[in-house]
């Protein structure tokens, strides 16, 4: 078995972690987190410290480590066939099986499901069904993509450009220039504190609006949101958002994709959060709770209404050209349909919907009155505490401060994991679904106590 030591220098001199500061890493200033073994909500790392993942990997391994039918699953198609291509109408058994699983589970008026690896290409996917969808309707003008500041898409050419994230635009020269960004549905973040919440829905509905306006309506194919933003902040939308956001998009003709990669399969205690806030998208992204991470896979659930016109393209101009060789992978498939059925008999969305709200309320009761946070907010198993300097006066820290990162950290020195969200400091928390109770008040203390050490 090779040294840690060895493993350090291996790590530092030639792996390029994604998200990470490259020179500090490379200069050992920044830790090497070797991760070996996991099981339900608690990762160990090489030394034998063991943490509890309070975000779940990044918000997707939904069912929890360690689960063995996942793992025979995969190893049983490993071993039966471990790969074959799905161009041309080829498939598996698994990827048949799990695309009918997954449309059992959509909303009603979905058609069909495309199987990509992970969620920026699934929504890669999406923009060009989009486009393909305009060109065949006749419309090759109609083709802007309008998404929202602090949503998190993905960090492709056409993703990034729709995260709305200026860690993810900047030296990369995005956002491409078919990209719009309208106003984050943050309530407690709006520029004009007397509003309340119906009047800031009304805001962010009538900002949608002008932008349309100005642009043209002819010039628009797609609005993509997450029914919850995550990576931006972990924030519930205002109360009637959806509702008004929807009849603005049908009224300009503009379809509307749900990038559903967290909240799918259960976070927010419903199956979708298009179920959870009655969205009737267009296109559903999915990607994360589709396997669990056990494997990579993620998915576009295309709506009927979509789908008629792909097939019109495709009599008219032969097959769709898109395709990735490792679409519809039948490992991660196998490890998909394994993952739903954990989901379903262990009632782990049900534990989402009751072990999440709990978990929010904790923290609200433990760490609202303190005078450095200024929100505690949650949704199913997602949950948030953001930071403030000036509590009355509703001011941040300068980002140089790092306060969430410094919070996240004295978190880890606890032994529990939270996630220091990438603009603002707000720590998340996005657990496995499983998370018991018991797990819930071990965040809770953990949490207070780290604040506390932070402020003190
Ligand atoms: N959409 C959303 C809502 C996400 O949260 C993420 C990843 N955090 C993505 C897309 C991109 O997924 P991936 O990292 O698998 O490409």
């Amino acid at each position: 078995m090779l040294t840690n030591d060895t493993l350090d220098r291996w790590d530092r001199e030639n792996f390029f972690h994604p998200s990470t500061h490259l020179a500090q890493h490379a200069r050992g200033e920044s830790p090497s987190r070797i991760i070996s073994t996991a099981e339900g909500c608690h990762i160990t790392d090489r030394d034998g410290n063991s943490f509890l993942d309070g975000f779940a990997g990044l918000y997707c391994v939904n069912i929890g480590y360690g689960r063995q039918e996942v793992a025979e699953a995969i190893a049983a198609q490993a071993r039966e066939l471990a790969y074959y291509h799905s161009y041309v109408g080829h498939g598996s058994e698994a990827s048949i099986t799990l695309a009918k699983m997954v449309l059992d589970r959509a909303p009603a008026n979905m058609s069909k499901v495309y199987f990509g690896l992970g969620g920026s290409d699934a929504n890669e996917t999406n923009i060009k069904l989009v486009w393909y969808y305009n060109n065949i309707r006749g419309l090759p003008e109609k083709k802007k993509i309008i998404s929202r500041w602090r949503g998190y898409h993905g960090s492709g050419l056409m993703s990034g450009s729709m995260t709305g994230l200026h860690l993810f635009h900047q030296k990369f020269d995005l956002p491409l220039d078919r990209v719009l960004h309208t106003t984050a549905p943050y309530f407690f973040r709006r520029e004009d504190q007397s509003m309340d919440e119906a009047a800031f829905t009304a805001h962010c509905a009538a900002e949608l609006e002008a932008m349309i306006e100005r642009e043209g309506a002819d010039t628009i194919a797609a609005f993509i949101a997450e029914p919850v933003l995550g990576t931006g902040g972990l924030v519930p939308p205002p109360a009637g958002y959806w509702d008004a956001i929807m009849p603005i998009l049908k009224a300009n003709d503009i379809l509307l994709i749900a990038d559903e990669v967290v909240t799918g399969f259960g976070r927010l205690g419903s199956m979708f959060g298009s179920d959870h806030f009655g969205i009737e998208a267009d296109l559903i992204t999915i990607a994360k709770g589709l396997t669990s991470a056990y494997a990579p896979l993620s998915g576009t659930i295309v709506s009927d209404k979509v789908w008629k016109v792909l097939e019109q393209g495709t009599d008219e101009n032969g097959p769709i050209g898109h395709g990735w060789t490792y679409s519809a992978h039948p490992i991660g498939a196998a490890a998909g349909v394994a993952n739903l059925q954990v989901l379903d008999k262990l009632n782990l969305i049900e534990n989402a919907g009751s072990v999440g709200p709990y978990l929010t309320e904790q923290l609200r009761s433990a760490l609202g009155d303190h005078p450095n946070v200024g929100e505690v907010r949650g949704i199913g198993m997602l949950s948030a505490v953001e930071f403030v300097d000036d509590k009355a006066a509703r001011t941040f820290f300068d980002p140089a401060a790092k306060m969430g990162p410094q919070i996240a950290n004295a978190l880890m020195a606890e032994g529990v994991i939270g996630r220091a969200m990438p603009q603002g400091d707000i720590l998340g928390f996005a657990p496995p679904l499983c998370l018991s109770r018991a797990e819930a008040d071990v965040i809770v203390a953990k949490t207070t106590a780290a604040v506390h050490k932070v402020f003190a």
